[in-house]
């Protein structure tokens, strides 16, 4: 398309009012919420970048089949409408439904995983890395080079570094791998994609060592996107088709809906192999659901077969990775620090180097995202030392690789002048951004302390 405005190719037919705040009321708000924006209230968010998990905004077409929804306990007709959209997807006979990813993700991990087990990922999610740890075994993230340089502009960095998977499988023995999984888009990598040659490889590796191969693929429709206007031999293919080949080259797949399956709630399995898929659906029945709903309700199965479809509409796809990379270039242009070329779901900002002054110990992420939500109401989230650091044995911190901050873009959520507004906050973080001062923790949690950790200001 050669306008250079990207209209929303969808029109409003409801409204969810915004709460305008004033910036005095949100300094207030922040110090109730105790300097992380996880405790704030929604409801004194204006732009809510968090996470772009469970939250797109459904079609007029995913609420009228809502609807129609089978609420059957056994064989719901809600069912085997999704069933059938996710098997004419990943071309796999067995699918297995699951209240989010992470259901999915422990069902087959637990299975596989356990004491003396290997997994090998581009870059394991954080669900994923945890529900493999907890089993006893162990993950290895392989990215590639070019994944360790932020601003370095190369189409696929989100790709597995092949030779060294293959290194990892030699040294702890093919029998030892519970599975080597390929996460399309690499979400913990900076949303950056996967080639189809570098799957195809991946693939090759699994089949000459025969390890179990699968994606994490909760972002396929977007990684699809990237692959046909990036790579070679892909122009005249369909997002769908591009996405069907992929899954091909795999054993399995694990899913998070709340991605690309545009819905707010929902997940699945998908395996090629019926004894996996059996003993799967033992461990799905015990704690999720029956094998027809697997914690998901009739409504929401009718959501999700409509929002696997509209995923892969061109005018969709051509919007949501334009619009993110829109933002991603226009604050890049105005000088704020980034990781480079921009994913498909978030912008990532280095914080450390846009605060050159504060250090590390000072969290120059969670500082970004005070300011951000203090000078324009705009939740984002610190990937850096707050997420990731630990402590050495005389408490002194030992920083994360990096200090991002993460711009999460919801679905079909906002408009362009949501980003505009947006672009304009960025400005006014310039201003005086000298004397922003850093942050410490006052309180906090022995794992995953970001959620619940109290700071102060210095
Ligand atoms: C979100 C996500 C998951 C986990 O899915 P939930 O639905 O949040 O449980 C797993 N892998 C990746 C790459 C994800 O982005």
């Amino acid at each position: 398309m050669s306008f250079r405005t990207i209209i929303e190719p969808f029109k409003i037919k409801e409204v969810e009012p915004l709460s305008v705040t004033t910036e005095e009321e949100r300094v207030k708000y922040l110090r109730e919420a105790h300097y992380n924006p996880f405790m704030l209230k929604s409801e004194h968010v204006l732009i809510d970048f968090l996470t772009d998990s469970g939250t797109s905004a459904m079609s007029s077409k995913q609420w009228a089949a809502m609807m129609d929804g089978d609420e059957a306990y056994a064989g719901s007709r809600s069912w085997l409408r999704m069933e059938a959209v996710i098997k004419d997807l990943t071309g796999y006979e067995y699918i297995l439904p699951t209240h989010q990813g992470r259901a999915a993700e422990r069902i087959l991990y637990s299975h596989l995983g356990g004491k003396g087990k290997v997994f090998i990922s581009n870059t394991h999610f954080d669900t994923t890395r945890a529900n493999i740890e907890f089993s006893g075994a162990e993950a290895y993230d392989i990215p590639v080079e070019d994944a360790k340089h932020p601003m370095l502009d190369k189409p696929f960095k989100g790709n597995m570094d092949t030779k060294a998977l293959e290194e990892l499988i030699k040294k702890h023995g093919a029998e030892n791998i519970g599975g080597v999984i390929l996460t399309v888009t690499n979400n913990s990598g900076g949303g950056q994609p996967v080639s189809m040659a570098n799957a195809i490889e991946v693939k090759k590796v699994c089949n000459k060592y025969k390890v179990n191969y699968f994606l994490d693929c909760c972002r396929i429709a977007e990684n699809s996107y990237y692959i046909k206007h990036r790579e070679a031999g892909f122009e005249n293919k369909t997002y769908k088709q591009i996405a069907q080949e992929m899954f091909a080259l795999a054993d399995g797949g694990v899913m998070s809906l709340k991605k690309d399956g545009l819905v707010n709630m929902g997940g699945f399995l998908a395996l090629k192999d019926k004894k996996l898929a059996d003993e799967c659906t033992n461990l799905l029945i015990i704690t999720e659901g029956f094998a027809t709903y697997g914690g998901l309700s009739g409504r929401s199965m009718e959501a999700i077969a409509v929002g696997l479809q509209e995923v892969f509409e061109p005018a969709y796809l051509e919007y949501r990775i334009r619009s993110t990379a829109y933002l991603g270039e226009k604050l890049y242009k105005m000088g704020v620090p980034l990781i480079y070329p921009i994913g498909g779901h978030a912008v990532y900002i280095d914080a450390a180097a846009f605060y050159p002054h504060i250090p590390v110990t000072e969290y120059p992420g969670q500082a970004m995202v005070c300011e951000l939500y203090v000078k324009g109401g705009i939740r984002s989230v610190e990937i850096g030392s707050v997420m990731f650091g630990k402590y050495d044995s005389n408490g002194k911190l030992i920083p994360a690789p990096n200090e991002l901050v993460r711009l999460a873009i919801p679905r079909r959520v906002y408009t362009q002048s949501h980003i505009e507004y947006v672009i304009e906050v960025f400005e006014k973080m310039f201003e005086g951004k000298d004397k922003v001062r850093g942050i410490k923790i006052v309180e906090e949690p022995e794992f995953l302390r970001h959620f619940t950790a109290k700071f102060e200001r210095l």
